[in-house]
């Protein structure tokens, strides 16, 4: 049996990668039947662990905000081949971090072979607050009378095959929207979130545990953080092309 994790860290967004990948080895799957690897797109020349045998990294270019995010599915798709290999296939938003044990908790089921989280931001609130697309023209488009839960795009995976599916038909989805120059509302999350509902049988639903927002007061353990990017300069900072700022606070985490 193989698990596998899916990472994108371009540009500044690689100073997550040394603490991500430490954690999910400390914390996550450690039972003998699993293999955990990580598929890391990046444009970075040099990253952490990249000679250790399930490190895979994969040349990524620095899309501009928000295609790098957008575009995730197209870009999984660089890592096919691979990706078909593995039992289990998961997304993880670059600044998420492991602090406590996961174990099969966090695996699909024959029932429910897609795993999604619960948005930290919507898991209490009611259905008129959830930012879901709305214009009827996008393929991410969701009416008023769907939809029971948000979805985080942070973190999401499921059985290979399902989520391949998954994949394919988001890449294509997203794609048809940018030729009718459309882009929905949240990116990706939005599309992810059309998509839970057209599958919501399939779907087991994990709550914000699994994205917990350091800093904030859930009632909730946390199990997997999304760290605070205020504390590394920022969204608008983290986003632009590597500088000088960037490569130090990379220097200070290493030390
Ligand atoms: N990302 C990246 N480089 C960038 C911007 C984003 O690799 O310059 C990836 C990274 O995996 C990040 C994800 O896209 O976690 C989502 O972006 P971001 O965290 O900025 O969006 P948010 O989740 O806060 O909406």
């Amino acid at each position: 049996m193989k698990t596998i994790g899916i990472y994108i860290c371009t540009g500044k967004y690689n100073i997550f990668w040394k603490d991500f990948f430490q954690s999910s080895e400390k914390y996550f799957l450690n039972l003998s039947e699993y293999e955990k690897h990580y598929f890391v797109f990046t444009d970075a020349d040099k990253i952490e662990f990249e000679n250790k045998k399930n490190v895979h990294k994969i040349y990524q270019k620095q899309l501009k905000w928000p295609y790098i995010t957008l575009d995730r599915f197209s870009i999984f798709q660089k890592a096919r081949q691979q990706l078909e290999e593995m039992d289990y296939i998961y997304f993880f938003n670059g600044n998420m971090l492991f602090v406590d044990k996961v174990g099969q908790e966090l695996l699909p089921t024959a029932s429910y072979p897609l795993v999604m989280v619960k948005h930290p931001g919507f898991f209490d609130k009611e259905r008129s607050t959830y930012t879901y697309e709305t214009d009827p023209k996008s393929l991410a488009s969701i009416q008023i009378d769907e939809g029971i839960s948000y979805f985080m795009g942070g973190l999401n995976g499921g059985m290979t095959q399902d989520y391949l599916s998954l994949i394919d038909t988001l890449e294509k989805n997203i794609k048809t929207d940018k030729k009718n120059n459309l882009m929905a509302i949240w990116h990706d999350e939005s599309h992810l979130n059309r998509y839970a509902i057209d599958h919501q049988d399939k779907i087991k639903v994990l709550d914000p545990s699994y994205g917990y927002p350091e800093d904030w007061d859930l009632p909730f353990s946390p199990k997997i953080i999304i760290r605070n990017k205020n504390k590394y300069g920022g969204h608008d900072f983290l986003r632009k092309k590597n500088n000088w700022f960037a490569r130090s606070i990379k220097r200070l985490i290493k030390w």
